[in-house]
Formats: structure tokens, C-alpha cells, sequence
């Protein structure tokens, strides 16, 4: 695996097309909102796959079925967002400093290390993650890159 810089909207295809039979196969609608304009991002696209993967597949895992993932990509800042909102059961306010250490899972088959894998990934593309959510509605996962200047 290496860094290259690509369009942002490359990996992100990508990603949809690697979790949609999931999708299907659960009963889950899959939406993809792409930026219009190409984002160069520097990215090793294979880790960033991983990472987006991870959050689609925890979405998966709060969600009854029939509810929704969205994967929602736009420009903020300067900044290349995307934001993987799903319809599950949410995160309590006292636990969402806890979700990214290592080994914190609230399910019985779970490690409890892809958030903290995902936020390590993330750091060293020189970006940030954030996640907001609401208990019996839905989470959102944030994560933010730069973009690449000299390419855009
Ligand atoms: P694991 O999936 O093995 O539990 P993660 O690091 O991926 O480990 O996630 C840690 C915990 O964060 C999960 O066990 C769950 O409690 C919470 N979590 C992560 N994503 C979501 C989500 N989309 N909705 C609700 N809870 C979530
Ligand atoms: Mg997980």
C-alpha cells in the first residue's frame, strides 16, 4: 500500500460498491451523495477503504432492518467531508469518548478495535474524525481530509 494523490469520489465508489450486496442482503437502503467537482486527496486508498468500510459495517450493526445508511460527501473549510449517517440505535451521550479506545465494544462478538484503527488511519492522512448522535435516531460519523491544493 502506498499514498498517491486521487479524487476522493474514486474511493468512495468503491466503498459503496464493496458494502452494497451487504446492504441488500441485510435489508438496508444505501445512499451515495457524491461531491459534484473532484477532490484530490492524498490518500493510501486501500487504508482509506478500510477505514470507511469499518463505519459502514458499524452502521449495519445498529440498524433494524429496512433503515438507511447515507454517504454524504462535501466541502467544508477547505476540507473534503464525509459523512456516514445511518438510522440505528445511536450512541449515549456519556459513551462517545469512550468508542474510539481500543477494546471498547458493546457486542458480544465484537473487538472493539475498528474505531480506533479507523482513527489512527485517519491521523496520518493529516485528517480528523468526529461523530454526533442521537439515541434512537441515528449516528453520524464525520471524516475529514484535506485537500490536496496543488492538484485541485
Ligand atoms: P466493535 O464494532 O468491534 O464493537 P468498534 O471500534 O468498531 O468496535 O466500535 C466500538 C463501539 O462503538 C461499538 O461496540 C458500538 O458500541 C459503538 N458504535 C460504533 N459505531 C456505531 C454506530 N454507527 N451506531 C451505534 N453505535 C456504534
Ligand atoms: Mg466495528
Amino acid at each position: 500500500t502506498m499514498y498517491e494523490v486521487e479524487p476522493l469520489q474514486h474511493c468512495l465508489q468503491r466503498v459503496k460498491a464493496l458494502v452494497e450486496a451487504e446492504a441488500i442482503r441485510l435489508g438496508f437502503q444505501l445512499e451515495y451523495l457524491p461531491y459534484p467537482k473532484p477532490l484530490p486527496v492524498w490518500m493510501d486508498q486501500d487504508k482509506l477503504i478500510q477505514v470507511l468500510i469499518n463505519i459502514v459495517k458499524n452502521a449495519f450493526e445498529a440498524m433494524e432492518p429496512g433503515g438507511k445508511v447515507t454517504i454524504c460527501n462535501m466541502v467544508e473549510h477547505g476540507q473534503a467531508i464525509i459523512d456516514i449517517t445511518d438510522e440505528g440505535k445511536g450512541i449515549p451521550e456519556d459513551k462517545l469518548d469512550e468508542i474510539f479506545l481500543p477494546f471498547y465494544t458493546t457486542k458480544d462478538q465484537g473487538t472493539g478495535l475498528g474505531l480506533s484503527i479507523c482513527h489512527r488511519i485517519v491521523l496520518d492522512h493529516k485528517g480528523s474524525m468526529e461523530v454526533f448522535s442521537e439515541l434512537g435516531k441515528g449516528t453520524t460519523f464525520r471524516v475529514k481530509l484535506p485537500i490536496h491544493a496543488e492538484s485541485a
